[in-house]
C-alpha cells in the first residue's frame, strides 16, 4: 500500500516520532493527515500545518472512532513512555497504554481502516538474552520464550499479538516495528521521561557551560546498546507500513557502543572531557542490547545506516540551542 494519496491519522503526533512522521508524510503527499495527542496541541514538539491537528485523549474509545473517521491509515505511536528512569518507575502507566492500542485497533476495524502500523519497541524481547553486555544481536524470534522487560515491555508485547489477531481474524492488514532506541531533535531531553542520547547531551552541555566539568552516568557505562538516529526510524516506518511483512520486524541500528562510548562521541561534539560518576543504583535497563537486522536486509534491502557520532552531532546542537535560547525551535 504507498503512502502517496492516503488519507491517514497519526496518534502521538505531539511527541517525538510522530512529530516527525507527519512532516514526513506531508512531503510525501498524503492527502489527508489528521494528527492526534492527548497533550494541548501548544505542548507538541512540532505543529504542522495544513494538517488536522486534535487534541484527544485515545484511551477513551470514543476518541479513537473520532481519530479513525474517513481515514484508510493508522500509524498508532501513542504511548504513555520515557526511559529507563520512567519506565521503571512507572509500571502501571505504561501499561494503561493497552487501552489505547485496544480501542484504535477495534476503531480502525469498525471503520474500515485498510492498514494499521504500530509503534512496538525492543523491550519486549526475553531479558535472560540480555544479560551480558557483549551482545549476541536480538532477532525477532527472539522475544519467545516471553519475559519482557516488566510493565512497558508486557504491554508492547500483548499488543503486538492483538495486531495479529486482529489481522488474522478480521482481516486488518496489521505491521509491528520494534523500535530500538530513537534519538534526534525535537525528542524529550528534559523533565525525567529523556532517553539516555538526550540524558548525555543535556548533562555534558551543563557541565560545559557551568564549568562544573563532572558527568553522572547511570550505571557502571559498560552497558551495551544501538540507537538510531530518527531519520533512519521515519524511513523504516514508511518502508514497513508500505511493505509486506507480517510479523514484527526490528528496526534499529546495529552500531553497537557502550554507555561509555556513547559519552565520548558527546564530549566530543562539546570538545570537552569530563570527570564521570557513576551512579550503580539508578535505573540502567539490560546489560546489552543490539538489533539483528537479518530480516529487515532481507526485506527491504535496507537498515538503519545513519552513524551515531552524525546523529548525536545535530541532536547535540539541538539541544544545546533549547537550552541556551529556550524559546527556540
Ligand atoms: P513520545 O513520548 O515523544 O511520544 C508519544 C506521544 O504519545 C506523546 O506525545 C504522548 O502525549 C502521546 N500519548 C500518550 N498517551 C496518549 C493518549 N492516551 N492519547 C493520545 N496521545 C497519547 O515518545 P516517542 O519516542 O515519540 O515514541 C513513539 C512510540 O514509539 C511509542 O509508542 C513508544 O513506545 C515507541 N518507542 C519509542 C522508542 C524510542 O526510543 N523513542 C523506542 C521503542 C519504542
Amino acid at each position: 500500500m504507498k503512502i502517496e494519496g492516503k488519507r491517514v491519522v497519526v496518534c502521538g503526533a505531539g511527541g517525538f516520532i510522530g512529530g516527525h512522521l507527519v512532516k514526513s508524510l506531508q512531503a510525501r503527499s498524503a492527502s489527508k493527515i489528521r494528527a492526534v495527542d492527548v497533550k494541548p496541541i501548544e505542548e507538541w514538539y512540532q505543529k504542522a500545518d495544513g494538517v488536522e491537528n486534535l487534541s484527544l485523549d485515545l484511551q477513551d474509545k470514543h476518541n479513537c472512532y473520532l481519530a479513525t473517521e474517513g481515514v484508510d491509515a493508522v500509524f498508532q505511536l501513542a504511548a504513555d513512555m520515557g526511559g529507563m528512569g520512567f519506565i521503571e518507575n512507572n509500571r502501571a502507566l505504561c501499561m494503561l497504554s493497552v487501552l489505547v492500542n485496544t480501542h484504535m485497533l477495534m476503531a480502525a476495524r469498525d471503520q474500515g481502516v485498510e492498514r494499521f502500523f504500530y509503534s512496538s519497541s525492543a523491550c519486549v524481547y526475553n531479558g535472560d538474552k540480555q544479560k551480558n553486555p557483549d551482545v549476541v544481536p536480538l532477532k525477532e524470534q527472539d522475544a519467545y520464550p516471553a519475559l519482557p522487560e516488566d510493565g512497558y515491555g508486557w504491554e508492547k508485547l500483548f499488543s503486538e499479538r492483538m495486531c495479529r489477531h486482529f489481522e488474522e481474524d478480521f482481516g486488518l492488514q496489521c505491521r509491528v516495528a520494534r523500535f530500538h532506541n530513537v534519538y534526534g531533535p525535537y525528542g524529550t531531553w528534559n523533565g525525567g521521561r529523556e532517553k539516555a542520547p538526550a540524558a548525555i547531551c543535556r548533562k555534558v552541555i551543563e557541565a560545559k557551560h557551568s564549568g562544573n566539568h563532572q558527568i553522572e552516568i547511570w550505571g557502571d557505562g559498560h552497558q551495551t546498546r544501538s540507537f538510531m538516529y530518527i531519520d533512519d526510524c521515519i524511513k523504516g516506518i514508511e518502508a514497513i507500513f508500505q511493505g509486506e511483512i507480517h510479523e514484527p520486524i526490528n528496526l534499529g541500528s546495529s552500531e553497537l557502543v557502550t554507555i561509555n562510548q556513547l559519552v565520548d562521541v558527546v564530549e566530543e561534539c562539546a570538545n570537552i572531557r569530563l570527570k564521570r560518576n557513576y551512579m550503580l543504583s539508578a535505573p540502567k535497563g539490560v546489560n546489552g542490547r543490539n538489533s539483528d537486522n537479518t530480516k529487515i536486509k532481507e526485506y527491504l534491502g535496507w537498515e538503519p545506516a545513519i552513524r551515531l557520532k552524525d546523529g548525536i552531532a545535530k541532536t547535540y546542537e539541538w539541544i544545546e540551542r533549547q537550552m541556551l535560547v529556550p524559546a527556540a525551535k
